[in-house]
């Protein structure tokens, strides 16, 4: 085994790694950009080497700097971790050119693996069933238009080199299928530079479905069962069970084995997964008839490997460990059981309301459910943050993982969703809420599960509320009282809350509420309790209001209704948390208010820093409201700026490629 290590990523990755290393006695070096110098991750390591700047090409990509850091700390070994280095053959091939075992497959199978098309025609070579399409190297527009018809619509154009989603387009029908190409193709240079594509038969409410593998030097190689990832929104995974739902024990076995044979097919060492595509043409009630083809192979450590070890118990970091250092694979595959049930759910720090756009902030609140790593029942949590830390523009979104497990798959839901209850993030927007109505939608509990399971369920899913009014108003003045009351101490002739000792006294509240404007009065009972009236009219709300300090929060009773609330003030606003639910709500100064923001005119601004990825216009351009006129990318997602009304374009302030902060002024509009 190693002594030292050198963890060539940063983030819950770097993190999760170091910790295996640690438990198993061997010394990790951690290696941090500018804007990670006070890093979860530098802490978790016993040494750590700044490698430059922010952006990942200024260190995270930069190899040599990696490579230098490995040999000046003595480490033996590169874990690449997911993402950045981790399927760059050149980077696997110059550690061992420099003396360093690269944690991973061979480079040749990365580079077998790399491309898309490339890699299906060894697949289909090694009997791997495919999805009907082309892979071919010709790339002529008019034979590609030609194959997509003999395919049939709808097909979908991939970027051979595609990854993370992107490069990838859904075509009806043939008359679409040129522009379709072209567009593609552009985004494949770009952002992959290669434009080669393939196109393959789009197949209708798939699931996806990816088996973990692990091969050793010594030529073994096995399945450690199944993951579900059809929980996706822009064919990017948000939620990942394992075992799949309804799989039946003989799929498990063909797919296994499939998969083991496209590992063998590249000589496969390490950790990978064989992605699947999963046709369902007997709906959800038929898994005996699932039809599974060969999508992609991943040359690395997933994302969602926890599920997989918290099924089977093994640590699938200790496992790569022992095969880098030469060691036989821990347990072959009749050792290897699946226990229970557990399920992963990706906390990211962005906007499910607005078409999912990523945030950046800083974590002023970051509580996370007691954690009880690797059993049973189990509920873990991997991140790399701490409260306070910035999620910043610079890296994907992704602020922790959780993952549950249970003895059934109900269990592991319920768990599931009380640890995303006990979750509290305040500082920047998160889909924590959006996982919760996710799964506790019908598709998701019942195990509907597809790809378009999100657009399916979208009327209970977004912009979805579970604390009303009155509930948020009573937390609020709630938790107002008493800070009032901690302030003031017991002293009644200091106290400035309406506290009278003969009469009782009425106290007026203002709230904005999801954008409505709310009255609240208070009254003091003589016998100390309080009264709580919310709203005007018809639906106000009246009672006694209750509450009692309780670990993290309060114990609130009003209007019928008793719950656990945990309320955080920041500045005028208190975001509060419930079992059922979070919400926030602003207290408005009673004496300042109207006089709403100035709107944004005719500014047009980004949404948040990215970079420019190109402009649909120029100068002197008429637009009308809603049509698009610049593209932006941002943590691993293209975003579409839209016109806010009629106008001409002025002037572009930036060029494509350009880095842009948020709130920049992109373009100059000035109305007609
Ligand atoms: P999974 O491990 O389940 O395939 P993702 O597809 O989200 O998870 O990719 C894992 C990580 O790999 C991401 O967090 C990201 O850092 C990186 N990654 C993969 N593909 C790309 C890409 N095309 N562009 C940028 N980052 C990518
Ligand atoms: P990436 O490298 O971006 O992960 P994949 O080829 O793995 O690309 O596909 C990503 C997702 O796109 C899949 O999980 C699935 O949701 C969807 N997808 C891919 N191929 C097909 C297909 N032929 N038909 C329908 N959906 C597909
Ligand atoms: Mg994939």
């Amino acid at each position: 085994m190693f002594q030292k290590i050198l963890i060539a990523n940063r983030g819950e990755i770097a993190c999760r790694v170091a910790a295996t290393a640690r438990r198993m006695g061997v010394k990790t070096v951690a290696v941090y950009s500018d804007a990670d110098a006070q890093a979860k991750h530098v802490a978790a390591c016993d040494e750590a080497v700044h490698i430059g700047g922010s952006a990942p090409k200024d260190s995270y990509l930069r190899w040599e700097r990696i490579i230098e850091a490995a040999q000046a700390t003595g480490a033996q070994a590169i874990h690449p971790g997911y993402g950045f280095l981790s399927e760059n053959e050149d980077f696997a091939q110059a550690c061992a050119a420099a003396g360093l075992v690269f944690i991973g497959p061979p480079p040749s199978a990365i580079k077998d693996m790399g491309l898309k098309a490339e890699s299906k025609q060894l697949m289909e070579k090694a009997g791997v069933p495919l999805v009907p399409g082309y892979h071919g190297k010709d790339q002529d527009p008019q034979l590609l238009q030609r194959e997509a018809d003999r395919i049939g619509y709808p097909v979908l154009i991939k970027a051979s080199a595609g990854g993370g989603g992107k490069g990838m387009r859904l075509v009806e029908k043939s008359e679409d299928f040129a522009a379709a190409l072209a567009s593609c193709q552009r985004e494949a240079i770009n952002s992959f530079g290669d434009d080669a594509v393939l196109v393959e038969k789009y197949v209708l409410r798939p699931r996806h479905i990816e088996i973990q593998v692990f091969g050793d030097t010594q030529g073994n190689c096995v399945y450690l069962f199944e993951r579900d990832c059809s929980v996706q929104r822009r064919h990017q995974k948000v939620l990942e069970e394992a075992p799949a739902p309804g799989m039946t024990e003989a799929l498990r076995r063909q797919m296994g084995e499939a998969a083991v044979a496209a590992a063998k097919a590249v000589g496969y060492v390490g950790a990978g997964t064989v992605e699947f595509i999963v046709e369902q043409p007997g709906g959800y009630d038929a898994p005996e008839q699932m039809k599974f083809y060969f999508m992609e192979m991943n040359t690395r450590l997933q994302v969602e490997h926890p599920v997989t070890e918290a099924i089977t118990g093994e640590d699938l970091v200790e496992w790569q460990l022992c095969v880098a250092s030469g060691q036989p694979l821990p347990k072959r595959q009749d050792e290897l059981k699946i226990i229970g049930h557990a399920i992963e759910a990706r906390i990211c720090a962005e906007n499910p309301d607005n078409n999912f756009l990523p945030a950046t902030g800083q974590l002023h609140v970051y509580r996370k459910p007691a954690c009880t790593s690797f059993e049973r029942g189990s509920v873990r949590v991997d991140d790399g943050v701490r409260e306070g830390d910035a999620i910043s523009p610079f890296y994907d979104s992704m602020i922790a993982k959780l993952i549950v497990h249970g003895d059934t798959r109900a269990q592991a839901l319920a768990r599931l969703d009380d640890a995303l209850a006990q979750t509290h993030i305040v500082g920047l927007a998160t889909n924590v809420q959006f996982l919760r109505h996710v799964v506790k939608s019908d598709s998701f509990a019942q195990a509907r599960l597809d790809t378009a399971l999100i657009p399916r369920e979208e009327a209970v899913l977004f912009g979805q509320e579970r604390v009303g009014l009155p509930l948020a108003a009573a937390a609020a003045v709630a938790s107002q009282l008493q800070r009032e009351q901690a302030q003031e101490g017991a002293n009644p002739f200091s106290r400035r809350d309406g506290w009278r000792s003969l009469v009782a006294c009425r106290r007026r509240f203002e709230f904005d509420f999801n954008g409505t404007h709310a009255k609240a009065w208070l009254t003091y009972e003589r016998d100390g309790g309080y009264q709580l009236t919310v709203g005007e009219g018809e639906g106000a709300a009246q009672g006694p209001l209750a509450f009692t300090p309780l670990a993290g929060g309060l114990d609130l009773q009003y209007a019928g209704q008793r719950t656990c609330a945990t309320v955080y003030a920041q500045g005028e606003t208190d975001h509060i948390f419930t079992p059922r639910g979070a919400t926030r709500i602003e207290a408005l100064d009673l004496l300042a208010h109207a006089g709403e923001a100035a709107s944004e005119g005719g500014r047009l601004t980004a949404p948040m820093p990215g970079k420019v990825v190109s402009f649909a216009v120029q100068a002197g351009d008429k637009v009308t409201k809603g049509q698009p006129l610049a593209v932006m990318e941002a943590m691993k997602m293209e975003h579409t700026i839209a016109a806010p009304a009629d106008g001409v374009v002025q002037e572009l302030l930036y060029a494509p490629g350009d880095q842009v902060a948020e709130g920049a002024e992109l373009l100059r509009l000035s109305a007609e």
